[in-house]
């Protein structure tokens, strides 16, 4: 019998049959859904999620052998659950790096020009007004983790003549410096230092509002924040204050506390804030790259290799007790 994929992300097939090809001609059935819930994950072997949440009680009466996500972040995914089950939970590493890291500098450039505040004045105000920005060259940006984005941020940004800190205690010194970018051991001291604050970091229990008043308080009142993470990574009351305030410049959400945000936040009401809706790894290149890297995972597992990029590590050693090959 056919082994049943169910694929709970719009993107995928999107732009190119390519994934689906490929997974129907690997011998599975796909079925694509808007909506997951705990009866629709019954006599399905594998499951392709982007940000829709799969619960416990979800993961617990299901039949699935492995969750592929369909991006990096899998706070949406109860992992604790699928670890006590033996479910491995597969991510698309590096393949919307790119895509995430091109919006930030777009960010950066569209925060430090006033580009869209600029655009809106003579587009639906008709007013001829010459808004005063600021180069980025010279300018110092604050880099918040350095994983995969976070890196070719830092790439980036030397290249257009930023000085960059970083802050990541989980990384050596020298990798920072070989990017030719300065470690700090402090964020606090790289909220004091920088002109541009951008977060790079997963959402968890520690990074959690990691950026609220006090984080705030600490910036350059001329100085701007970029998240293109998680939103609970910043207190949204705290930055709707600080940004009304006058405390901090600017900033830039792509992600938030809660998506889609409601009409009525208090966020709307920040002129100098710039929003986009989670847009960050929406190309058709990164889309194609995750699409083909969760459709190969899956493929992969049912072939009896271990895939690459799986998060709840302690599962590996459960698959290869079973019998499982390292993939090459
Ligand atoms: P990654 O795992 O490669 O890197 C994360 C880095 O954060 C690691 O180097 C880690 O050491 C560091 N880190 C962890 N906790 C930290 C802390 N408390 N302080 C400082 N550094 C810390 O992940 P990535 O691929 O670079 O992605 C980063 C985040 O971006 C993801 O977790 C995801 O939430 C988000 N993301 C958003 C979009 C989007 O569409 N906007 C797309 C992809 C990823």
């Amino acid at each position: 019998m056919k082994k049943r994929i169910l694929v709970v992300t719009r993107t995928f097939g999107k732009y190119s049959r390519d994934p689906i090809d490929f997974l129907e001609r690997e011998g599975f059935e796909v079925i694509k859904v808007d909506r997951i819930d705990a009866k629709a994950l019954k006599g399905v072997d594998a499951l392709i999620v982007g940000t829709h949440p799969v619960t416990a009680e979800m993961i617990e009466s299901s039949d699935l052998k492995i969750i592929a996500k369909h991006g990096v972040g899998v706070d949406n995914i109860d992992l604790e659950t699928a670890t006590n089950k033996g479910i491995p939970v597969t991510i698309t590493t590096g393949a919307n790096s790119l895509s995430v890291a091109e919006l930030t500098i777009a960010f950066a450039f569209a925060l430090s020009r006033g580009l869209i505040w600029a655009h809106n004045m003579l587009f639906y105000e008709r007013k001829w007004e010459s808004i005063v920005g600021q180069e980025i060259a010279g300018k110092v940006l604050g880099v918040v983790g350095f994983g995969a984005i976070g890196r070719e941020v830092v790439k980036k940004a030397t290249c257009l003549g930023m000085k960059v800190l970083v802050y990541d205690p989980f990384v050596s010194k020298d990798s920072i410096r070989l990017y030719e970018a300065i470690p700090v051991d402090e964020l606090d001291q790289l909220l004091k230092e920088s002109d541009i604050v951008s977060l790079h970091v997963p959402l968890n229990e520690d990074t959690r509002n990691m950026i609220g008043e006090r984080e705030l308080n600490l910036m350059k009142r001329s100085a701007f924040l970029i998240n293109t993470s998680r939103g609970g990574l910043v207190d949204e009351a705290a930055l709707v204050k600080a940004l009304k305030e006058g405390r901090i410049a600017g900033a830039a959400l792509d992600v938030f506390q809660e998506e889609p945000p409601d009409p009525n936040s208090p966020l709307f009401e920040c002129p100098n804030l710039i929003v986009t809706a989670h847009i960050g790894a929406h190309t058709k290149e990164a889309i194609y790259r995750m699409n083909m890297m969760a459709a190969q995972s899956v493929a992969e597992f049912f072939k009896g290799k271990v895939p690459k990029h799986i998060v709840n590590k302690e599962v590996v050693d459960i698959l290869k007790r079973k019998g499982y090959q390292e993939a090459s």
